[in-house]
């Protein structure tokens, strides 16, 4: 048996290291390291089916990485850190030789802005060091992907539409907060929105296109389109696609915060001098913010995270819903975690389970929707993300 690292230990971390724990057989040993070790030991001491070894890790700099990697044997990586971390950690994973995973596309830190080019840059390294990484092994990007691909496979000739559909009612009773990372998350919903349509990108003001949606356990709810990492791969790898697009819904309250927050220059990524200091004003937004963490034990509702996809088959137009309905206080009741965080990380240990079982498992850099989705369809039912189908009429 052999040896896991997990590196990240906030809301997902805390869902990986306890889903990883219950599914021992293949993670065999677990190390949960992170920039802050006394968060690893805290989430180590919930989890009694088996002892989760923790350690101190700075991800920005390769070498603590490769350090860590070392001492520790590692197969396999989950990057659970920040979108900041992904090109260290896979560096490191190069020059050691071990497979790596994440759920999220590599941003820079100076600039609002996230794609896959310089993580599939790496697929060469990664080839000649003989090891995979896989992309994306969240919700949205990671299940939904596979969606795209279940759909492809089983439903599908040929899908030309694709709406994905991200709903999170939960209520965690402040006036604002949000479900994870705050900077990650207010900096993906303050940009400009895009879309793909007969091969080229369309881009939109924030919020500028609203649909309602009718999500099943939930109800109907605005969903705003923004631009989503997922798209970035799925328009390569979809047969015959000729619009993508992604909506998340946002109560009224949130989107009067946010702009708010925006017209103050609250959601600024640029250092401003105060009182002699330099502060960026988003990360001092962070620090006032609750703690996504803290959430779980307040959050109540549900979230419904799917894809919309239609197309033909065998000539005939078709159109098929696949949806997940999570709710919030049961996952908080099995791994002390609300849904965003949940739904995030029980992918990201589905992937790796079927990366280390050797299920998934080809050298270079992948996305998720390359992969056969039956077995992670499959997985997804067994490990607490139950979906559904629905054929709607086309
Ligand atoms: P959190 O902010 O709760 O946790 C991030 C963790 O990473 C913290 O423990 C933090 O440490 C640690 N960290 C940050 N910088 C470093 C570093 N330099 N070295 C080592 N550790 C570091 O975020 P979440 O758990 O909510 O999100 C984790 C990841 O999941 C993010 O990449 C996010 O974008 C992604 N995500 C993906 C989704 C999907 O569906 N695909 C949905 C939601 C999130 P410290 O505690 O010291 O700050």
């Amino acid at each position: 048996m052999g040896t896991t690292l997990i590196i990240g230990a906030g809301g997902v971390g805390r869902v990986v290291a306890h889903k990883c724990a219950m599914n021992a057989d293949t993670f065999g040993n677990i190390v949960l390291a992170s920039r802050t070790k006394s968060k690893c030991d805290q989430i180590a001491s919930e989890i009694s089916q088996v002892k989760i070894e923790t350690a101190a890790v700075d991800a920005d700099k390769s070498d603590e990485v490769i350090a860590l990697i070392k001492k520790v044997d590692a197969d396999i990586v989950i990057n659970v850190a920040l979108p900041y971390q992904d090109l260290t950690i896979m560096d490191a994973c190069i020059a050691t030789g071990v497979d790596y995973l994440d759920t999220a596309n590599y941003e820079h830190p100076d600039a609002a802005k996230f794609e896959y080019k310089e993580q599939w840059a790496r697929d060469a390294k990664f080839q000649e060091a003989g090891i995979m990484g896989l992309l994306g092994s969240g919700f949205d990007p990671g299940a939904t992907n596979v969606f795209c691909a279940y759909a492809q496979k089983h439903y599908f000739d040929e899908i030309h539409h694709i709406d994905i559909l991200d709903c999170n009612a939960g209520d965690h009773g402040y006036p604002f907060a949000t479900n994870f990372n705050p900077e990650i998350n207010l900096r993906e919903v303050s940009a400009n929105g895009r879309y793909w349509e007969d091969g080229k990108w369309i881009k939109t003001k924030p919020m500028e296109i609203m649909q309602v949606w009718d999500y099943p356990e939930i109800g109907p709810k605005d969903s705003y389109l923004l631009y989503h990492e997922e798209m970035e791969s799925l328009v390569k790898h979809i047969k015959g696609l000729k619009r993508i697009r992604f909506f998340m819904t946002f109560s009224q309250s949130y989107l009067k915060h946010m702009e708010v927050l925006q017209n103050v220059g609250m959601l600024g990524i640029e250092p401003v001098e105060h009182q002699g200091q330099k502060i960026i004003p988003i990360e001092f937004l962070k620090t006032l913010l609750p703690d996504p963490a803290s959430l779980g034990e307040r959050t109540k509702g549900k979230t419904n995270i799917g894809i919309v996809a239609e197309g033909v088959k065998d000539g005939k137009k078709r159109k098929i819903y696949i949806y997940q309905v999570t709710d919030h206080e049961a996952c908080y009741k099995e791994v002390k975690s609300q849904g965003v965080s949940y739904t995030t990380g029980v992918p990201a240990m589905i992937g790796a389970k079927l990366m280390l079982e050797g299920i998934w498992h080809k050298e270079g850099v992948w996305n998720m929707e390359q992969f056969n989705p039956d077995p992670f369809m499959d997985q997804m039912n067994k490990q607490g993300l139950p979906w559904q189908v629905k054929e709607l009429k086309s």
